[in-house]
């Protein structure tokens, strides 16, 4: 099927949804008016949507990752998927705030699964699940054009530095454990650390605490150098689009046509994200190779139990980011904190109607829920560093220069290199 015949019904869907004005006139929840002069303090959070405005978000969205996997494979045009980016800049970032994005939306998705009491929305489903879809399909065309996140490190690249491979692989393990803790905190309810670790969410807001501000200026100046730091070494969700943009049906290609071998495009790509055609010398080298192979792949068990061990064995440590076990551990070895008036954890505590057995309780069951979370954590740790091992002697038989599929952005530099036309 062609993908303009997707996009014309959508458009038309879109302008014959025809909302009425007062549909978008309100914020769901409008903010009370105090009579007692009690004035609404600033919050970095944005405010909730009215429904079909979150249903025009997931359109939207789905616009950029049709029109993005078009201009990819059949349009091939750089100057487009950087318009795009502008525009997904301005709409996801700056307007929507940068919430709500699918980089997030795991945690979301995670704490629904664990937490029957919480409820996800479908916009949220919608934003977590189409990425993904997308990127099965064409590459990871939401990292091309639609991701505010990339949009604006995409954007700040002036002179990038080409980063050692063995720097790039061994760096480039660690959204999986980060994608591993976020899910852990997300699924023992304590904290969506993604969204509060979002380096850009206080650019796009405008506002947020000191250390984010300073977080997000800091990756925008490494990034003039060193292309894209948050994609290629943080971005948990850039995990999920790697392992699903490997096996996607149709992937950018650098030429139209035949390979002519010119090497033009070999430092194109600001990622180091093209593979060369395999050397000869690693294609004979098979019995050598699959002697490690065979090494690493009898250690992954041991890995794996190793970081169930590691981890576990830290769980109280991990679970004192909940505030439950935090406060438990607070008032426990330092009893005297119930007399001071400025600690508004404990205050409020103390006002409510809990006792302090019902915290030390709560914060047990906590520390439960830790103990296995942390065991699954440290061995999914331990899988992830042992295939990242074993991938090191897995050599594919490349005659050409190509897009490497998982780590691939889908930016478009290297096509406007090729001299080869379609
Ligand atoms: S890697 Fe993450 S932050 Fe970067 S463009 Fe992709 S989803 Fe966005
Ligand atoms: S399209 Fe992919 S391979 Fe080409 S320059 Fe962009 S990230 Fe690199």
């Amino acid at each position: 099927m062609k993908l303009t015949s997707i996009i014309l019904p959508l458009l038309l869907f879109l302008l014959a949804t025809a909302i009425p004005e007062e549909t978008f006139s309100q914020q769901r929840f409008p903010a009370p008016e105090f009579e007692s002069g009690y004035e609404l303090p600033d919050v970095i959070t944005p405010e909730p949507r009215a429904l079909a405005l979150e249903y025009g978000d997931v359109i939207v969205l789905l616009l950029f990752l049709l029109v993005t996997s078009w201009v990819v494979i059949k349009k091939r045009s750089r100057q487009w998927i950087l318009w795009m980016s502008v525009g997904a800049l301005l709409y996801f970032g700056f307007w929507r705030n940068g919430c709500i994005c699918p980089v997030g939306s795991p945690q979301n998705m995670v704490l629904s699964l664990s937490d029957p009491s919480y409820a996800v929305s479908y916009t949220v489903i919608a934003f977590f699940i189409l990425p993904l879809i997308f990127s099965l399909s064409f590459g990871r065309v939401f990292c091309g054009s639609a991701c505010p996140l990339g949009a604006i490190q995409d954007l700040v690249i002036v002179r990038p530095v080409s980063v050692p491979v063995w720097i790039q692989k061994s760096l480039g393990m660690f959204p999986f454990v980060y994608l591993a803790l976020a899910v852990l905190y997300a699924a023992t309810g304590t904290d969506f650390i993604i969204c509060r670790y979002d380096p850009f969410v206080g650019i796009f807001r405008m506002g947020a605490e000191f250390h984010l501000i300073v977080l997000g200026i800091s990756f925008l100046l490494t990034g003039m150098f060193v292309a894209r730091p948050y994609c290629r070494f943080v971005c948990p969700y850039g995990a999920l689009l790697k392992v699903t943009s490997i096996f996607s049906k149709r992937h950018l290609s650098i030429t139209p046509n035949q390979c002519i071998q010119c090497k033009l495009c070999t430092d194109s790509c600001p990622f180091g994200a093209i593979d060369k055609p395999t050397p000869d010398k690693l294609v004979h080298d098979i019995k050598g190779r699959t002697g490690r192979f065979m090494l690493y792949a009898a250690i992954i068990p041991l890995l794996m139990l190793i970081g169930g061990l590691a981890l576990s064995s830290s769980h109280v440590f991990l679970a004192k980011a909940h505030p439950d076990v935090y406060l438990a551990h607070l008032l426990i070895d330092n009893p005297e904190v119930m007399d001071d008036l400025n600690n508004l954890d404990v205050q409020t505590f103390l006002g409510s109607d809990r006792t302090i057995d019902e915290l030390v309780e709560s914060a047990g069951e906590i520390q439960a829920s830790f103990y296995t979370g942390a065991w699954f954590t440290g061995v999914f740790i331990g899988l992830v560093a042992g295939l990242f091992l074993i991938s090191q002697y897995i050599v594919r038989r490349r005659t050409d220069y190509e897009p490497n599929r998982g780590d691939c952005y889908s930016c478009g530099r290297c096509m406007k290199y090729c001299p080869v036309q379609k």
